[in-house]
């Protein structure tokens, strides 16, 4: 197992965002530049309001051209909001973010905003089922075409683009194969098209990776999981990298680079230069499709921010401990962690994920699917729902849960064999996760004490032969 950097802190060299201070602090204190000027309050307050009185009439008609910055009406501007997207933006090294109701709302947005009728989007394939299926079958029925590629080859995603490609997208770690494509080598064939490059950073957390250190133009990540942390509030945010030059593509990009056609006489790629995305996310897509996140569960999302960097080294050595439990246990067909050495991706894992292997582990067992069913249903600790990134273990079955929309053929394009156990590690006591396991899948396959035991590993190492490649996967 590759050795890596406290999660999130930056590599030496690299500049640090926010003033230069470190990961660490910028999850606690970033987005809030002191206490309440109101009242002295040093916790974030939640400013739990429809709107803002307006000073006078110029202000109001200034803030409606959007000649002045302030809040209107929190349908897309609220200052509790604000605050996490100025912490959500410096986690991940961009110049500004919109929070939206839940993850899937932030690639509405993006799509809203990039994409029109006529253009298409080339995706990774292996990717969450419910971002396959928003792009399969409702950007299609805007008339925006989905072209699903192999994720791992760059070369796939530049034959599928040509000159109606409004975005390139795939995930940092992909939801549920596990896999780390080639951020740098995707993001120089779109470049080479005038492609922005869209990542989902779900998986990784800006504490692992940040996407736009390696090419990326825009990140959307669900802060449901890790981001939060503790499984209690849906949302999402959208990161503008500033780095896109939309003037250069007025045509190709025209809520970007065009003038407006709700805001009379403006670009925002002119007037907000480097923030141009996340404006023209807000005021052309969140402020008319009413998806912004509201103030309490920004609130909450940010108490989960100040733990991230805890939580994620926790997570990543808790998921390390049982990759090289599961590849030991007898009953236990295949494992697929990025940490093991022979996973697939291990060497692009080892690069991109500075901060760890993440929380995320899928394996397969003996007795195939009905084993993989069973295995969920018998576990104690470990919780069987549809979420991931929790503080508390959780295990599911994508193929009859979050992937069940899909063919099979499309399951497995999306990495989600009929077999596959997926789990979200947590941060319980690691020899608690090993114990609820090793019952489980005793119960599931009457495979007796068949694995290595609890605690029997304690640094998570596997050795090359250790399981880990989808080409081990054998029983369905
Ligand atoms: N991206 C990934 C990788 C996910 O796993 C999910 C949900 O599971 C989403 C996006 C969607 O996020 P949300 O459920 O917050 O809309």
């Amino acid at each position: 197992m590759t050795d890596h950097r406290t999660p999130g802190s930056e590599p030496a060299g690299r500049p640090r965002p926010d003033g230069g201070r470190g990961f660490g602090t910028r999850c606690v204190h970033a987005g809030q530049a002191g206490p309440d000027p109101a009242t002295g309050a040093r916790a974030p307050p939640i400013y739990q309001t429809t709107s803002y009185v307006f000073e006078d009439a110029d202000h109001a008609a200034d803030l409606y051209a959007l000649e002045a910055e302030g809040d209107v009406y929190s349908r897309f501007d609220n200052p509790t909001v604000a605050t996490l997207e100025r912490r959500l933006a410096s986690l991940e090294g961009g110049t500004a973010a919109v929070a939206t109701g839940s993850g899937m709302a932030a690639l509405d947005a993006a799509t809203s905003i990039l994409a029109g009728a006529g253009d298409n989007v080339v995706s990774a394939s292996s990717i969450y089922g419910g971002t396959h299926t928003y792009l399969a079958t409702m950007a299609e029925r805007r008339g925006v075409e989905a072209r699903f590629v192999d994720t791992l080859d760059p070369d796939a995603y530049a034959a599928a683009i040509d000159d109606e490609t409004a975005y390139v997208h795939c995930e940092t770690i992909g939801n549920p194969s596990l896999v780390v494509p080639d951020l740098e080598g995707i993001a120089a064939v779109a470049h080479e098209r005038d492609v922005p490059l869209l990542v989902d950073n779900t998986f990784a957390t800006p504490a692992l990776c940040r996407p736009l250190d390696h090419g990326a133009d825009l990140v959307w990540e669900s802060t449901t999981k890790w981001l939060h942390g503790s499984g209690t509030t849906v949302g999402g945010v959208l990161v503008d990298g500033g780095s896109f030059p939309w003037a250069d593509h007025p045509e190709k990009f025209p809520e970007l680079g065009g003038e407006s056609p709700a805001f009379e006489g403006t670009s925002f790629a002119e007037r907000f230069g480097d923030r141009a995305f996340a404006v023209a996310a807000r005021h052309r897509a969140v402020r008319t499709l009413g998806d912004g996140q509201k103030p309490f569960d920004a609130w909450t999302t940010l108490q989960g921010t100040e733990t991230l960097a805890l939580r994620m080294e926790r997570h990543c050595e808790n998921a390390a401990t049982v990759a090289a439990f599961l590849a030991d246990h007898e009953a236990v067909a295949w494992v697929t962690y990025p940490g093991l050495e022979g996973h697939e991706t291990h060497e692009t894992a080892a690069e991109y994920l500075e901060g760890g292997f993440g929380g995320m582990l899928t394996f397969g067992l003996t007795g195939g699917y009905d084993a993989a069913v069973r295995v969920c249903e018998a576990t104690d600790l470990a919780q069987f729902l549809a979420n991931v990134g929790d503080a508390k273990t959780l295990v599911t079955h994508p193929a009859s849960t979050t992937h069940a929309q899909l063919s099979e053929a499309e399951q497995r394009a999306s990495g989600v064999s009929p077999d596959l156990v997926r789990l979200s590690v947590g941060i319980e006591d690691p020899d608690d996760i090993l114990a609820d396991l090793a019952a489980a899948i005793d119960a599931a396959t009457g495979a007796g004490a068949g694995g290595a035991g609890p605690g029997s590993k304690d640094n998570g190492e596997t050795g090359d032969d250790a399981a880990g490649t989808s080409d081990t996967r054998g029983a369905d």
